[in-house]
């Protein structure tokens, strides 16, 4: 068993997870190292194109870019993506962590399809209508097992059963679970996932209702739901810069713990007189 399959195995603690895997879909010119390997199995941080810039840059100064971009395939194991080659070039992270993630979800929701959407222009830069997506770190997928593009929520914008809150759950837990170290932290590669905040508010009183099997990564994936209009069809997963793209500019890595966003579980911060 190589070694990938075999830190993939220990993370997921299902060996037939990784039968599913695709090789990556550009050649390894610098091999991952064993922390690497170990912190982000589903993640290739050196090959496959680099994002420049910031993922929503506001100027010419600040805007993202890629270099070497990949084009995700159309289709692979467990996902679509969009038909229009011009929404489909990623940074090697992105790809990677797409193309890797899929198998795995498609591994434990057999009839589930990963549905990719927009994510960058082949050398990056402005993309309308998006604000962000510059830089190949953005991707805006539909929520997990939906098979329409539709909202999730009905005309008093109550959380309808189109959205799965396990299978969504599942993946956010996957991707967030992906580590790199940057500036000699460790820390995910999700820099946030935004969802419609009465999603949000759904997935935080759920969450509550669960509240004696959470784990730390449960925790750390309500951390990473930024509630944002506009996300009801679909969530939007922004990566961190990899810390082998140099020109990279990204989310700064937070130190201590940082709030769920969640009223249920976040102490109200008391002003002292
Ligand atoms: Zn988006």
């Amino acid at each position: 068993m190589s070694k990938f399959i075999f830190v993939l195995a220990l993370a997921f603690g299902v060996r037939s997870f990784a039968a599913g895997l695709q090789p990556m879909p550009f050649p390894i010119v610098t091999p991952p190292s064993s922390e690497e390997l170990m912190l982000g199995p589903l993640l290739d941080l050196h090959n496959g194109g680099q994002s420049t810039g910031a993922a929503q840059g506001k100027d010419a100064t600040t805007w993202g870019g890629l270099i070497d971009a990949t084009l995700l395939p159309q289709q692979g194991v467990g996902y679509v993506a969009g038909r229009r080659e011009t929404d489909r070039w990623a940074s090697g992270l992105m790809a990677s962590l797409l193309i890797n993630s899929a198998p795995l979800v498609q591994e434990k929701y057999p009839t589930t399809l990963l549905r990719i959407g927009g994510i960058a222009q082949q050398t990056g830069g402005p993309y309308k209508p998006h604000s962000s997506h510059q830089n190949g770190l953005d991707a805006d997928i539909q929520f997990v097992g939906t098979v329409k593009y539709q909202s999730v929520l009905d005309a008093n914008g109550v959380v309808t059963p189109l959205f799965d809150v396990e299978q969504n759950w599942f993946y956010w837990r996957l991707v967030t679970m992906q580590q790199m170290k940057v500036s000699g932290k460790v820390t995910s590669a999700v820099s946030m996932i935004l969802v419609d905040p009465r999603i949000k508010t759904y997935l935080c009183a759920w969450a509550k209702s669960r509240e004696a099997q959470l784990d730390a990564l449960d925790y750390e994936v309500l951390t990473k739901l930024r509630p944002t209009e506009g996300h009801d069809d679909h969530f939007h997963l922004r990566l961190r810069c990899s810390p082998a793209y140099t020109s990279c500019i990204g989310e700064r890595v937070p130190s201590g713990k940082r709030p769920t966003g969640c009223s249920e579980f976040d102490a109200p911060i008391v002003k002292s007189l």
